[in-house]
């Protein structure tokens, strides 16, 4: 397929660089687009490049931000007792999705993963511990994939956390995809296995 503007051609392989879309799809965007008012075809653009000029990372959680602190960290009606751990900031929305929990999170930003040379420095892991010893927090969550890679990081928070004092650890039920595989899990299994987590023994 190819165009008599390069306008057209060039604004089509922007949206086909993006995960998903074929240029057919990517064609029906740019042709969508031409059909809006100028106005609104800005705003649109806008919000792109606002994003990647503002978006901040949370000071506590790693979490986007739109200031220092996300939105979830800065609401004071959640539980700050609770941390769930989660690989990114995707499985965050997925479990927000579900409107079972009501605690914090941490992204780790990755999993452990000698194959792939992630070691524990290259995640926000010294962050969580820091944060799960200097505060009050009750009950640490895991909900990373059911991998070895993520069942190794599990470990290796779980052997810095579990001297501290009335500590919980738990971890969501095996055989729940999170992490790449999120996509494949409904919400009302991801919900189920939030609330009937089970005691991470290590
Ligand atoms: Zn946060």
């Amino acid at each position: 397929m190819s165009n008599s503007s390069k306008l057209l051609e060039k604004a089509i392989e922007q949206f086909a660089s993006l995960p998903g879309i074929g240029r057919r799809t990517a064609l029906k965007f740019v042709l969508h687009l031409l059909k809006k008012n100028a106005d609104e075809v800005t705003a649109f653009a806008k919000s792109i490049t606002d994003l990647k000029e503002n978006i901040k990372e949370c000071a506590v959680c790693h979490n986007i931000a739109d200031g220092e602190i996300c939105e979830i960290c800065a609401d004071k009606r959640r539980d700050a007792d609770i941390i769930c751990v989660v690989e990114n900031i995707r499985d965050i929305m997925s479990i927000e999705a579900t409107a079972q929990f009501k605690g914090l999170y941490h992204v780790l930003g990755g999993i452990i993963s000698p194959m792939d040379g992630i070691g524990p420095a290259d995640l926000n892991i010294n962050t969580l511990i820091d944060r799960i010893m200097s505060t009050d927090v009750k009950e640490v969550i895991f909900a990373l994939s059911a991998t070895i890679e993520g069942d190794t990081t599990a470990y290796y928070i779980y052997k810095k956390i579990k001297d501290k004092e009335n500590i919980t650890v738990s971890t969501i039920a095996k055989g729940i995809s999170i992490g790449n595989d999120l996509e494949f899990t409904d919400e009302l299994t991801l919900g189920r296995s939030i609330v009937n987590r089970i005691s991470f023994s290590g």
